[in-house]
């Protein structure tokens, strides 16, 4: 499914698209979403009256989401059913800080999104302080569990590797603009053509129609979504206590933590501050995790 203004293209399960209208009992619930339906949603579509209709929308088994507009309740669905969140990121030209990687891993973790991180254009990394960031970066999140390529346009089996990637799946791709990822689906799928940096913002008549995300059928199977609108990795509706449960290695600590609620910051008895300070923590998680502490709204 993916929406234009006020009108949405649904794929039949022969690969057709269908252009439907949404049912107005779907427009109108109750719901804290601006936007009843969402690209990767899987629909019910009612054939009967003279144009084809969305009636129902699934249940979802994951979604990506963001607010609407600052400090409001509401908020609009970006993607769902994501089968894996991948994330390009370069060494150098761009350099990916590793707090955009963080956040990256923040939001798959608290969305429920597998995350896979793809260190790209690797060719480039010509000077051996590069390389050993290569390794120490692959390294460091291979080791919190997460699944980490290695990958190079100007290798011979990099189509191999990114199809191996994405074949029958629904990816959600993000990473700074000019770190390859255009680059990456159009190699492995020519027929694509993916625009460079493109940014495809429909916009219907009414309020909130404005799409971030769009959803491009690969022609060996499965999806890719990019939604270059995507530049923050907001969470919505989390309490201070919560940030580190999406921090696996913080996770873990969690109940050695004197107090239940611990920010790790200020507490005494922390078992986070104690695994950080005998180097079991990475400085450069543990920074980006105070650095969403303090983003976060006031009061405490
Ligand atoms: P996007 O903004 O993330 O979609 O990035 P692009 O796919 O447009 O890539 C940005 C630039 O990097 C383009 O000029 C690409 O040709 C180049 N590029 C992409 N992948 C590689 C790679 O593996 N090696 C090298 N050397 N350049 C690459
Ligand atoms: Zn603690």
């Amino acid at each position: 499914m993916r929406s234009v203004g006020s009108s949405y293209d649904v794929r039949l399960p022969d690969g057709r698209a269908l252009t439907c209208t949404l049912r107005g009992r779907l427009r109108l619930e109750e719901n804290k979403a601006t936007n009843p339906v969402a690209v990767g949603d899987h629909v019910r579509v009612d054939l009967q009256g003279e144009s084809p209709v969305i009636a129902d929308v699934l249940p979802r088994s994951n979604h990506l989401i963001r607010k609407a507009v600052k400090k409001s309740a509401r908020y609009q669905v970006l993607a769902a059913n994501i089968d894996q969140a991948i994330c390009v990121a370069c060494i150098d030209l761009p350099f990916t800080p590793l707090g955009y990687i963080d956040r990256f891993l923040v939001m798959a973790e608290a969305y429920h999104i597998p995350a896979v991180l793809v260190f790209n254009k690797v060719d480039l990394l010509a000077k051996d302080k590069h390389l050993q960031k290569l390794v120490a970066f692959a390294e460091l999140y291979r080791q919190l569990g997460y699944r980490v390529e290695v990958l190079s346009a100007l290798e011979a089996d990099f189509r191999q590797h990114v199809v191996a990637l994405l074949k029958d799946k629904v990816s959600f791709l993000v990473g700074l603009s000019g770190a390859g990822k255009s680059s990456l689906v159009n190699l492995a799928d020519p027929g694509l053509n993916l625009r460079t940096g493109s940014i495809s913002l429909h916009s219907g008549k009414g309020r909130h129609t404005t799409t971030f995300a769009e959803m491009h059928p690969l022609s060996f199977g499965g999806y890719v979504i990019d939604a270059p609108g995507f530049k923050e990795f907001d969470l919505v509706d989390i309490a201070r206590a919560e940030v580190s449960h999406y921090f696996p290695e913080m996770r873990q600590l969690l109940p050695l933590c004197k107090y239940h609620n611990c920010t790790h910051t200020y507490e005494p008895g922390c078992a986070v501050k104690d695994a950080l300070a005998m180097g079991e923590i990475a400085e450069s998680r543990f920074n980006t995790y105070l650095n969403m502490l303090e983003a976060m709204e006031k009061p405490y």
